[in-house]
């Protein structure tokens, strides 16, 4: 699904250059669940960004389900992006104007979905992450596992095939963790792509594989455990 080779992204501050990712590759396969590690600054953040397609890499190669992303502009890239890639981020990025419904139908809204149909996924995936009972709160009325729960429905709503998750569990106490996990790894026993960066060696056991970066490459990779494809 996910194939990046001799991927590179630079920042210039000034005079100063910082080579972000440095010549990174590896491949993820559909329906892999795969953590991403490594210490503050080694690159993660900036390597969510260009697999979501939230930022553009400076050289190397991006295929995206065997199509060549690396380049696509913003208008490009937004489109493939809102159809096919679900985020989960640390600090839930909740809208706080709008209902718990209302968040988890941007979605929708943003791909053309009719207010019918709107209506009754929004109602699936609440149910679904068992948040239903609040779909008329805001998000400074939920507590942390809740908000992070409407924010697991909000990035599953358009049924993406990759969910990229950044820290899901930084803000979140173990009980209300290892429930945001479990729904992870439900998600992706159905067949969802997982990738997510964490510095946290429980959540990591959830995947299969574990990709350590460090300044920008791949040190090593652990397997964790058998990953077979889906017949
Ligand atoms: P991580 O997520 O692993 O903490 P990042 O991807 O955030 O790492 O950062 C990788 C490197 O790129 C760091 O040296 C960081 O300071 C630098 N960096 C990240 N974003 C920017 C930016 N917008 N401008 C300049 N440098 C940046
Ligand atoms: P952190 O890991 O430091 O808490 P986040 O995971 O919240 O940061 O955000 C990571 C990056 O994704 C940021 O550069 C942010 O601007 C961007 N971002 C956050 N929310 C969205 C969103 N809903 N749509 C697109 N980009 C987003």
């Amino acid at each position: 699904m996910i194939k990046i080779t001799d991927l590179e992204k630079f920042y210039r501050t000034e005079e100063v250059q910082t080579i972000a990712i440095n010549k990174l590759s590896f491949e993820v396969k559909e329906g892999e669940f795969v953590s991403v590690m490594g210490p503050s600054g080694c690159g993660k953040s900036t390597l969510l960004n260009i697999l979501g397609l939230l930022d553009d890499p400076n050289g190397g190669s991006y295929l995206f389900n065997g199509t060549e992303v690396a380049g696509f502009n913003e208008r490009k890239r937004a489109n493939l992006r809102k159809h096919n890639i679900g985020f989960v981020f640390q600090s839930f990025n909740l809208i706080d104007e709008l209902s718990v419904f209302e968040n988890v139908e941007l979605p929708l809204i943003y791909t053309g979905v009719k207010a019918a149909e709107r209506k009754e996924r929004v109602h699936e995936v609440l149910e679904k992450m068992q948040i239903m009972h609040r779909r008329k709160h805001f998000p400074q009325q939920l507590s942390g596992g809740q908000q992070q729960r409407v924010a697991v429905a909000r990035a599953v709503v358009n049924n993406p095939k990759l969910i990229l998750a950044d820290e899901p569990t930084g803000n979140l106490d173990s009980s209300n963790g290892n429930e945001v996990m479990d729904l992870l790894t439900e998600l992706n026993a159905t067949g969802t792509t997982i990738i997510m960066v964490t510095h946290s060696e429980h959540d990591a056991k959830y995947s299969h594989r574990i990709i350590r970066m460090l300044d920008g490459q791949k040190v090593t990779e652990n397997i964790l455990s058998e990953f077979k494809k889906r017949p």
